[in-house]
């Protein structure tokens, strides 16, 4: 697509998006002048949809009128609640539904996955990650070494851009995966690195992961619902994500997970494991020694978390009126595009600020991250005086996070705009 940066432009493809309709299904919280501002960062929290408060506002009602009776009456009832995520969980990472469970937080997920994909042996015991992963990955990592016993500086080995470069290049990561071999146990990589906004090639990753003989997970947390994913396909052996970023599912929001169909039927693997997880069969015999469901809720721990999941469901079933992934994903592409045309319109030198998210399309998803080398501070604030909402990181970058289901063309040229009139 060619871009051109007067307003008209913007307001055409406003009118022409075929998505536009469901930016009024969101709450857009109001700038300093009181218009909706222009949100950039559902990367961090994505907007309020206006069917939540019905969703809530059901399951207390449900409790109110039934009591423990609205596990299996009412308008939703409790007790297969959870399923009714399933096929819609399956589609948005391209899974089948065995394969895939809607439960806990992400951090917690991600504890639970390692218990079982990463056993490490005297030789083969170390641990692939992005160097300056998310924190919590970080400590996650950490801890999973030191539950074994391990250093996490003998077990964590760090991927690292090349010198002068921002992300990293899959023949790196191949190559770096080639040379742990035997050694490596388990790659736990982002789908999508939350600081540099580059989307990892998994498919390349998954193969190089498993030549070696090593287990291949990703945290999702900033792909899913950004990317179109089909983690069966890409052969990936376990995932989890969260559903606050770009799944719009609220504050603290539940988190999925990803099991590949070989462990599915696998009542063998180590697990941590609590009733929600025993088969459906005879959990209520409360009988002893844990027996798994098979698939991905054979994870599961506890009862399942009603209202964040009543929340996720009304968010799940907008994606899949949007058309799917496929469908928010074209839209995506042109939104960032036509954000990153606005800023390279800019001329500015490298000194002043630059790109660290790659431009192949196919290495990114909605966020463009600034890193801003004077000023940035000033910058981010100044934006924000114009209820152009970024996000800003540590020493000095500003995320920038388009996204399809409520984002317009008129959001990001108001942010060029803002961009140019700082810079001017
Ligand atoms: C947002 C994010 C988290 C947050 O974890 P929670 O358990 O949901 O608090 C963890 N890891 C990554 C990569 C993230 O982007």
């Amino acid at each position: 697509m060619t871009y051109d940066s007067s307003p008209a432009f913007a307001a055409q493809l406003d009118a022409q998006d075929p998505l536009a309709a469901f930016r009024q299904e969101f709450h857009i919280p109001p700038g300093p002048d009181w218009k909706p501002s222009a949100y950039f960062c559902g990367n961090s929290l994505g907007l309020q949809p206006k069917g939540v408060q019905g969703a809530l506002e059901q399951v207390l009602a449900d409790w109110a009128r039934l009591g423990v009776e609205a596990h299996f009456d009412g308008s939703s009832p409790w007790m297969p609640f959870h399923e009714t995520l399933t096929e819609a969980t399956a589609r948005l990472v391209g899974a089948k539904p065995l394969e895939v469970v809607v439960m806990n937080n992400l951090t917690v997920n991600l504890h639970l996955l390692m218990v079982t994909f990463y056993r490490p042996t005297a030789t083969r015991y170390k641990i692939l990650m992005e160097g300056g992963a998310f924190p919590s990955d970080q400590y996650a990592m950490e801890s999973q070494a030191r539950l074994h016993g391990l250093a996490p500086d003998d077990v964590i080995v760090e991927l690292v851009p090349r010198p002068g470069e921002h992300t990293l290049r899959t023949e790196d990561i191949e190559a770096k995966i080639a040379e742990l071999g035997d050694a490596l146990a388990t790659v736990l990589l982002g789908g999508v690195n939350y600081y540099t906004g580059q989307a990892f090639d998994m498919a390349a990753i998954t193969r190089a992961g498993h030549a070696v003989g090593a287990m291949v997970g990703f945290d999702l947390a900033h792909a899913a619902g950004n990317l179109h994913l089909e983690l069966h396909g890409w052969d990936v052996d376990f995932a989890c994500w969260c559903s606050y970023k770009y799944l719009n599912s609220g504050p603290g929001g539940t988190s999925g997970v990803y099991v590949h169909e070989r462990f599915a039927h696998r009542p063998d693997l180590v697990r941590l494991a609590g009733w929600w997880g025993h088969d459906p069969a005879n959990r209520f015999q409360m009988k002893k020694g844990f027996q798994p469901m098979a698939g991905a809720g054979g994870w599961q721990l506890s009862n399942a978390q009603i209202f964040p999941m009543a929340i996720h469901r009304v968010s799940l079933d907008m994606v899949d009126r949007a058309g799917g992934m496929a469908t928010l994903r074209r839209k995506s592409e042109q939104l960032t595009g036509y954000l990153e045309f606005l800023i390279n319109e800019l001329r500015l030198p490298k000194s002043k600020l630059e790109i660290i998210t790659p431009t192949d399309p196919a290495q990114r998803g909605c966020q463009l991250s600034l890193l801003v080398h004077e000023r940035g501070r000033e910058l981010f604030d100044f934006l924000a005086a114009q209820g152009i909402i970024a996000d800003w990181r540590e020493p000095n970058v500003i995320r920038l996070a388009p996204v399809p289901l409520y984002n317009s063309f008129e959001d990001v040229h108001r942010a060029g705009m803002a961009l140019r009139q700082f810079f001017k």
